[in-house]
């Protein structure tokens, strides 16, 4: 590829979802990519059973992201998305609830987040920066070392990256040498959770950093599609594809996103020592009959695929990380997971990686293309709302796996969204604002859900003490005028 020659060079660590994003906003901007990435090209790979294939549920925020380099380009990559109005709750077997129930994610019913398989996208996004004649990929090239030279004294000296390769044809020969790039005006970490962008720089600054990992487990399953010649496609899907399907478990639940093609991508997600005790086949079924009997008995997933699952698919972790400052000066920026990892329950660790993507680069184009300032400013303002979307994401998953089943929580859900309804724009649930508006920030959302809190507080409490006062002002007259008839 030939790059013109008058504009600035950019390294981006990492070709994961962000990473691509960041690549294609960037060559927007006029700067010359390169994207460099450890793994092979997942174009390449026949087998890919070792990719994370989870589904991801893409909303407003990574919608606005995409819009905001291209609305066509937005199109194409989102033209196999499944859109999920709502969540349908399987019951436990023994509960008094019906078999299965829907609670819409929106107001109206309308509003919908969209499920779509992690590597389509990955390749969707790849596929678009194969047109970009300003970005170059190189595949098999692992960031190994990065020095800042003259650190003191020269602002404007390049950083200087080291790649190691990890093809197996290169390692065994001389091409496994370090490469040396010292072409770079900045670079940009979207090497995700366990970022090496990150444990570098933090040889040169002062960063905060903190890591948990989850007391969780998740395990990969699958429900495949309908084998049917019916022209309609609804009848592929062994389940209605409008939903994500949540069994909640209280301690452990399982998952179900559906695919374009009427397949179902499953997750299951449990503490590690449930997970770890489901050790022989007979203890994976017969925890699946007590817990998840319709799963199998419908044959949604049959015993032996179950068996298969667990057999073979990773049992993952999950981990949370945050840092601060997100920048070295004008040389290097993280991004993504890189900066930020958040557990999966709110569905919002690409969206709100990809929400990153729009904030630099207007932060770029409103300090006139100056990286330092748009660099410090992105670390001043971001950092509120990476916390806050940190802890909703913990919080959702009380939400997802226990809230769903208590009629109160159900309660004060139709109460917050029937006032949504009469007062509109005045009133928003704390969803509503997360998944569905980009123009409220996390840490607002935060702020306007807590006085919202204390209005609903408020009104229920009234609520119960008037039914209180009147009980108590009329069950005498009442029982008196019952006990004279
Ligand atoms: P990654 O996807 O991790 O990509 C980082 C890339 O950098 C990788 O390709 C890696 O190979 C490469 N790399 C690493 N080290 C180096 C190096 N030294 N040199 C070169 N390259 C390197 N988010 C949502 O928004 N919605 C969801 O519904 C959702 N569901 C999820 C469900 C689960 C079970 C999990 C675990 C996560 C989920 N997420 C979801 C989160 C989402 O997957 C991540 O936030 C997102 O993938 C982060 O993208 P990234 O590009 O920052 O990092």
């Amino acid at each position: 590829k030939q790059y013109p020659s008058n504009s600035k060079e950019v390294a981006i660590i990492g070709a994961g979802l962000v990473g691509c994003l960041a690549a294609l906003n960037l060559a927007k901007l006029g700067y010359l990519v390169t994207i460099f990435e450890y793994r092979s090209d997942p174009r390449t790979i026949q087998d890919h059973q070792n990719l994370r294939s989870i589904n991801l549920a893409i909303s407003e925020r990574g919608i606005a992201a995409l819009q905001n380099i291209d609305l066509d380009l937005s199109k194409r990559i989102l033209d196999q998305i499944v859109p999920m109005k709502g969540r349908l709750i399987h019951s436990a077997p023994n509960s008094s609830r019906s078999i299965t129930y829907a609670q819409n994610y929106g107001v109206n019913g309308i509003e919908c987040i969209n499920s779509i398989d992690r590597n389509l996208l990955n390749i969707k996004l790849l596929n678009e920066i194969d047109t970009v004649p300003t970005i170059f990929a190189q595949f098999n090239r692992k960031l190994v070392n990065l020095i800042f030279p003259n650190e003191d004294q020269n602002d404007n000296a390049n950083p200087i990256l080291y790649f190691q390769s990890t093809t197996n044809q290169d390692s065994s020969s001389q091409n496994n040498i370090l490469k040396r790039h010292d072409n770079f005006n900045f670079l940009i970490g979207a090497d995700g959770s366990y970022s090496t962008t990150r444990s570098l720089l933090q040889k040169h600054i002062r960063m905060d950093f903190k890591q948990e990992y989850i007391d969780m487990a998740y395990l990969e399953l699958f429900i495949s599609s309908n084998p049917t010649h019916n022209t309609d496609s609804n009848s592929r899907f062994k389940l209605d594809k409008n939903y994500l399907h949540i069994w909640p478990r209280e301690n452990f639940m399982l998952i179900a996103l559906p695919n374009y093609d009427g397949s179902f991508t499953s997750t299951f997600f449990a503490p590690w020592h449930i997970m770890n005790s489901l050790n022989s086949n007979e203890e994976i079924i017969s925890f699946f009959q007590t817990n998840f009997p319709d799963v199998l008995n419908s044959n949604l997933i049959s015993q032996e695929s179950l068996l298969n699952f667990f057999n073979s698919n990773p049992k993952s972790s999950l981990i949370c990380t945050i840092c601060n400052p997100y920048n070295y000066k004008g040389k290097c920026l993280l991004i993504g997971d890189a900066a930020h990892s958040m557990v999966p329950f709110y569905g919002q660790g690409m969206n709100c990686g990809f929400e990153d993507v729009r904030i630099l680069s207007n932060l770029i184009i409103k300090n006139q293309f100056d990286i330092h300032d748009a660099f410090e400013e992105y670390t001043e303002s971001r950092h509120r709302d990476l916390i806050s979307i940190l802890q909703l994401a913990k919080d959702n998953y009380k939400e997802m796996s226990s809230n769903v089943n208590s009629s109160i929580h159900l309660l004060s859900k139709r109460l917050d969204n029937g006032l949504s309804k009469i007062l509109g724009d005045y009133w928003l649930p704390l969803y509503t604002m997360v998944s569905f508006r980009s123009d409220i920030s996390y840490s607002q959302a935060i702020k306007i859900n807590k006085r919202q809190y204390r209005i609903l507080s408020t009104l229920q409490l009234s609520l119960l003490s008037f039914s209180v006062y009147f009980a108590l002002k009329y069950s005498k007259p009442l029982l008196n005028f019952f006990n004279k008839k």
